[in-house]
């Protein structure tokens, strides 16, 4: 889905809330005399104050007698759709441009988020942690919580979780997305599996779309890479788009999240000193490595 066909989506969906909305009234002006009987009350108050032949204490009454009989029946919000969107009341547009609920919108379809739990830091149970790393992993998770509190103003654009299998570091980066996403950011999480599809389908694709592959992960205000090294090396793609993704992103002051497996060292190894040097350069960066166990096993074994 590109930029049009989201605006173009958030603007149905709000059609379609009104829609509702008045069908609900339709259904209640037919079958439910309480409603009807305050709805007319009211409507007939808001005539007479028009022809001053009312005060608007009594208008004020009425609507407040029909309120409270839609409140009674649990139907404010269905009746008064609220939008979905507060900065735009869903148009999708803002006098900047694009809002970013359709931006979101837009890469979320492209996006391998659905996959992925939708955790806060709330859902954050440090009690499955062995104990000696509770201070260690609560550190970690109030830092990232401040980063994404921080959002563009931090100076820490990548974040570097690395770690064995199962030491929580995806569940970590799921609420840090959570976060982001919670105050207006647009957030791709995919796989680095799919990242290297999605390289790969813009490498070898030669027509005017070929762009929606890569673009939105250029502009995305986060990026999260998961499992970084598990994805296959292709010649003249995964190192090349992965560089030209990161080194992108850090130009752009735009965060990128990576987790992987594999150590510093061996990621340096892997994929060069060049996207080394981007994805750990100290002024830019934060990086945690978990040195523990995984912690699904532990809890097994208990
Ligand atoms: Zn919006």
């Amino acid at each position: 889905m590109d930029y049009k066909q989201a605006i173009k989506r958030i603007i149905e969906r709000r059609n379609s809330d009104l829609a509702e909305a008045h069908a609900l009234f339709i259904s209640l002006m037919r079958n439910n005399e309480v409603f009807r009987t305050a709805e007319l009350a009211f409507r007939r108050a808001e005539l007479d104050f028009l022809h001053g032949k009312t005060s608007q204490e009594d208008l004020d009454e009425k609507r407040k007698t029909r309120d409270n009989v839609v409140a009674r029946l649990g139907l404010y919000d269905k009746l008064n759709p609220p939008f979905r969107c507060k900065i735009c009341s869903d148009t999708g547009r803002t006098k900047n441009g694009i809002c970013t609920c359709a931006k979101q919108l837009a890469h979320e379809s492209k996006s391998d988020l659905s996959q992925f739990p939708l955790l806060t830091f709330d859902d954050f149970d440090i009690t499955l942690y062995p104990e000696e790393v509770h201070q260690l992993v609560l550190k970690t998770a109030a830092e990232l919580k401040t980063i994404a509190l921080k959002g563009n103003t931090s100076k820490r654009k990548n974040i570097n979780l690395i770690g064995a299998p199962g030491t929580g570091k995806t569940f970590l980066a799921s609420c840090f997305a959570s976060d982001c996403a919670e105050k207006g950011k647009s957030v791709i999480m995919l796989t680095a599996f799919s990242f290297v599809d999605r390289a790969l389908k813009y490498h070898t694709t030669f027509d005017e779309n070929k762009a929606e592959y890569l673009s939105p992960l250029l502009e995305t205000d986060v990026l999260i890479i998961d499992d970084l090294g598990t994805e296959s090396v292709f010649k003249n793609v995964t190192l090349e788009y992965l560089y030209h993704v990161i080194n992108e992103r850090q130009l752009k002051g735009l965060t990128t999240v990576i987790t992987s497996n594999l150590s510093v060292d061996a990621i340096a190894k892997r994929y060069g000193e060049r996207i080394a040097s981007r994805l750990f350069d100290k002024k830019l960066c934060y990086t945690r490595e978990f040195t523990f166990s995984d912690i699904r096993k532990i809890k097994v074994n208990d």
